[in-house]
């Protein structure tokens, strides 16, 4: 029986909230705090409507970790779950400490005028974390999140030796929109158009945005093209699994999304360099972000699937291995469940399972975590419970 704090009350948080109510043996009480109380009272009727439980809501600004310290105080959960945005990662930790709660996030840090996210900044948090008896899983989504799961899993069960690792990222479904974003469009557009990243041979090369890719086969959706990304999980999987030699991360777009984000770009829609408008700074990525549409409003109409895994070679009894380890997901019928789209849905069932790993006491430690360095198979064990079944592949 236990008390968590849902920070965040957007398309994850949604899903979030409504995976713990589905699980009152461990989520007994739910708190869900965000900057705008109307979104979280709206997600609380919507649970209340489809699980009869009850949610209590607050608004917090997170950005200032005193008003999360405040709500603390008063809530007194047994953890904070966070699933605000990137930028607030660093307040909230700094809360937690303050008031030894235990923290887990799904994305890494990202200060918000600079685009560039890595884990330094939280990984600094590791001997606070420790010295305090108390522990922060980081990037408990899909990827990162089961991405790095199916790593450790490989590690453990599957090979002796892991050569290298491909995670690959399609979504093929359709919104039925010119132009959208699948979760958050700054941090989204962001992610896209830096430079690509990928590990190889104990170094990284950096690459044109979307200047490698390949055609690959996804389980459950077909032949979709895929361009290397930087993406944050690789950071950590290439210090934590043993003896690898290549690590890249794919993610596929349609023509149709290429293009409209190559205009934007070229335009200067997707600076995050304020710009002086009319006497006022406004930043350009945050003006499309309220011309786009939410990507929460994506999901009603959303059909097709998503097919995420990794792909990994190596050995095993001294011969060669390929297994690709997969998820496919089903838009319509996350609408059907807890009307939200499967993006938001793959993100939301690791963030509830990692929650429910820390609650019951089968991930413990202390200091700071990435998801490949706790034991893989209880979390895969829930996942495919709590719906988001995988399967390994020999290729
Ligand atoms: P949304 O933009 O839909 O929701 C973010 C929520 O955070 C909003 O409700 C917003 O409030 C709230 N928020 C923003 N700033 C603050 C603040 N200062 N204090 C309190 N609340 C705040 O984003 P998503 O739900 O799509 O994404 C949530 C997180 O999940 C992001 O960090 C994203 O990077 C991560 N993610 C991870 C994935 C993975 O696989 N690991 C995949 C997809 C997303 P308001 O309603 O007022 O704007």
């Amino acid at each position: 029986m236990s008390k968590v704090l849902i920070v965040g009350a957007g398309g994850v948080g949604k899903v979030v909230v409504h995976k713990c109510a589905q699980v009152p043996e461990v989520f007994s009480e739910i708190v869900l705090a965000s900057r705008t109380l109307s979104r979280c009272e709206a997600i609380a009727a919507e649970v209340k409507e489809l699980t009869g439980r009850d949610i209590e809501v607050r608004a917090l600004d997170a950005d200032n970790p005193e008003n999360t310290i405040r709500l603390l105080d008063e809530v007194k959960p047994d953890l904070l779950l966070n699933v605000a945005l990137p930028y607030q990662d660093l307040a909230l930790m700094d809360a937690c400490l303050a008031r030894k709660v235990d923290y887990m996030d799904t994305a890494n840090y990202e200060p918000p005028d600079v685009a560039k996210f890595e884990y330094s900044w939280q990984w600094a948090y590791q001997e606070r974390f420790k010295q305090a008896g108390m522990m922060a899983l980081l990037g408990s989504g899909f990827d990162p999140g089961v991405t790095n799961v199916f790593c450790a899993y490989a590690q453990k069960k599957l090979f002796d030796e892991i050569e290298t690792i491909d995670i690959l990222d399609c979504n093929g479904g359709d919104h039925g929109h010119p132009f959208a974003t699948n979760f958050n469009p700054e941090i989204n557009i962001r992610e896209i158009t830096q430079n690509g990243r990928y590990w190889e041979a104990g170094e990284w090369k950096e690459i044109p945005p979307l200047s490698i890719h390949q055609d690959f086969d996804f389980p459950g959706v077909g032949v979709r093209r895929a361009y290397v990304l930087y993406h944050e999980e690789l950071e950590s999987l290439c210090q934590n699994i043993k003896g690898l030699k290549r690590i890249r991360f794919w993610m596929t777009f349609g023509e149709q999304y290429i293009t409209h984000l190559k205009v934007l770009e070229n335009v200067g829609m997707t600076s995050i360099e304020p710009i002086d408008f009319q006497g006022q700074k406004i930043v350009p990525i945050q003006f499309l972000k309220a011309l786009l549409p939410d990507p929460a409003s994506l999901a009603k109409n959303y059909t097709g699937k998503t097919s995420i895994g990794c792909l990994i070679e190596g050995k095993k009894d001294g011969k060669h291995k390929r297994v690709f380890i997969y998820n496919i997901c089903d838009h319509a019928e996350c609408y059907r469940e807890v009307r939200s789209q499967a993006v938001s849905y793959t993100t939301g069932v690791p963030a509830m399972v990692g929650a429910m790993m820390m609650l019951t006491k089968k991930w413990q430690g202390e200091g700071v975590f990435n998801m490949e360095q706790l034991d893989p198979e209880p979390f895969l064990e829930a996942l495919g419970k709590h719906g988001l079944p995988w399967h390994v592949e020999e290729r």
